[in-house]
């Protein structure tokens, strides 16, 4: 798995079992792909992933979803930045690249 978010790729990012999924922290039409692209994933179990208990899980929890989105949009400007962009440049160029800004 390519991650811009962990290294650690073996263990669920929430529980720490084994990995059985990924999770794109940007998602919705037309912007997974992009994430997948960009390396905005992290490993997470099917419990928490998708498959869990509502409140247990990322997808279908508003407040997860919405938090999920902001983490990935920090992480690849935390990478642009580490690049040489200014943060306004890397907010910027996210909200270009991904046709939305959740920050
Ligand atoms: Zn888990
Ligand atoms: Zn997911």
């Amino acid at each position: 798995m390519k991650s811009i978010i962990t290294k650690y790729t073996k263990n669920c990012m929430i529980c720490g079992k084994p990995t059985t999924t990924e999770h794109h922290f940007l998602f919705g039409k037309g912007i997974r792909s992009l994430a997948d692209e960009d390396g905005v994933k992290g490993p997470v179990c099917d419990e928490h992933h998708n498959m869990g208990e509502i409140t247990r899980r990322i997808h279908d929890n508003s407040a997860a979803e919405a938090l999920s989105k902001m983490v990935g949009q920090l992480a690849w400007e935390k990478n642009r930045v580490a690049a040489g962009m200014t943060e306004d440049e890397a907010r910027e160029a996210f909200r270009k690249r991904y046709g939305v800004s959740y920050l």
